[in-house]
């Protein structure tokens, strides 16, 4: 089936290449993202695959209906870049990847609390320039602290039990209660409650209208004084601007993040050499209490082979007609 590949980068291409290997699809690989005005490199292909910044809205999914496209393969977990009730009114199907290792995502989450918590990046940048003082890396131990997790679905779960492991109580948000996080000693309270008790949040809860900036100026006014947030889940949760002033005023005492409200224009990319006119993003990395990784969390050997192993596994149950095992419904 020829499938238009969008946001394309060298380790999709050979990697989703040698998953395809005995599928056979023909796969033609566009490095641009799927955008209103890309769209149209896509004519002629029965499915289009994407990524979590490409625009997979209204507009795009017309054009694409109307160039034969039937099938939109997701390379994520999230979909909030996809309109699927307009995929599913234009006869698209849309499909994604739910089964990867969630360990990719929650040990990363770790290791950014890790990272802004002991300063460790901070720490490299200065042994790198012989200076081996230790003013201003001080943090605090994780052992004994209380953790509030927001969705506790599989990747927050697995934070959650790692955390466990470092002696912390877990605290819990979530509209379906996890019987894997219960089994944790972890106790589900309303968010309010959550914030303001926890020393470290994380979040692990999906991009919808409900939960669109869950942590806003007035959130962020109830946490508890000094505590370090952790976001490796969709950028949309956070509203950006308010952690920026709650770090400016000390009330969150860390940021790690994975992902940015206005990521789409700035990660996947190297933008080293250009001057970068997002003024958030510019401050945020400017504060020694923020780390910000480029929507990495998922990047593991095992996450990406089981990402591209299922990504053909639906393309070609759509090409014979089979069941979608990972549909998104509309
Ligand atoms: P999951 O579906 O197993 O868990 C999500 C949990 O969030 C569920 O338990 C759900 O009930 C809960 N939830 C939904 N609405 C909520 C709300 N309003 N308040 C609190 N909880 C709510 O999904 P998962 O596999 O654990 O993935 C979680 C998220 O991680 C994804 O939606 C995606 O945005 C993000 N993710 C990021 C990366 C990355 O590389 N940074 C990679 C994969 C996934």
């Amino acid at each position: 089936m020829k499938t238009a590949v969008f946001s394309a980068r060298r380790y999709d291409q050979s990697l989703l290449s040698q998953a395809n290997a005995q599928a056979g699809h023909e796969l033609v690989f566009i490095q641009d993202r799927l955008t209103a005005d890309t769209a149209r490199l896509a004519e002629g292909c029965t499915a289009v695959c994407v990524f979590v910044n490409d625009n997979v809205d209204a507009a795009v999914l017309g054009r694409l209906a109307a160039q034969g496209t039937r099938i939109v393969a997701t390379r994520s977990t999230g979909y909030n870049h996809i309109d699927a009730a307009a995929a599913a009114a234009l006869g698209i199907a849309v499909v994604r990847v739910t089964d990867y290792s969630p360990h990719s995502v929650a040990e990363f989450a770790v290791g950014l609390l890790l990272a802004v918590n002991r300063k460790i990046a901070r720490a490299s940048l200065r042994t790198r320039e012989g200076n081996f003082e230790l003013d201003g890396l001080m943090g605090f131990d994780l052992h004994g602290k209380t953790v509030g997790v927001i969705g506790t679905g599989k990747i927050g779960a697995i934070f959650a039990r790692i955390l466990h492991g470092f002696g912390c109580t877990l605290l819990g948000h979530d509209l379906t209660p996890n019987p894997a996080f219960e089994a944790l000693g972890g106790r589900y309270v309303p968010v309010d409650e959550l914030m303001a008790r926890s020393d470290v949040i994380s979040l692990h809860c999906p991009l919808f209208e409900s939960t669109h900036h869950i942590v806003n100026a007035a959130s962020l006014a109830g946490v508890k004084r000094g505590a370090i947030l952790v976001n490796t889940s969709r950028g949309g949760l956070v509203d950006t601007e308010a952690a920026v002033q709650a770090l400016k005023t000390g009330q969150l005492g860390g940021l790690a993040l994975d992902v940015y409200e206005q990521e789409a224009s700035l990660f996947f990319q190297d933008l080293s050499s250009t001057i970068i006119t997002d003024d958030v993003i510019q401050r945020l990395v400017s504060f020694p209490n923020v780390i910000v990784t480029g929507h990495q969390a998922f990047f593991t050997v095992e996450a990406i082979g089981q990402i591209m192993a299922t990504t053909v596994e639906s393309l070609s149950d759509f090409e014979a007609g089979r069941p979608l095992r990972n549909r998104i419904p509309a």
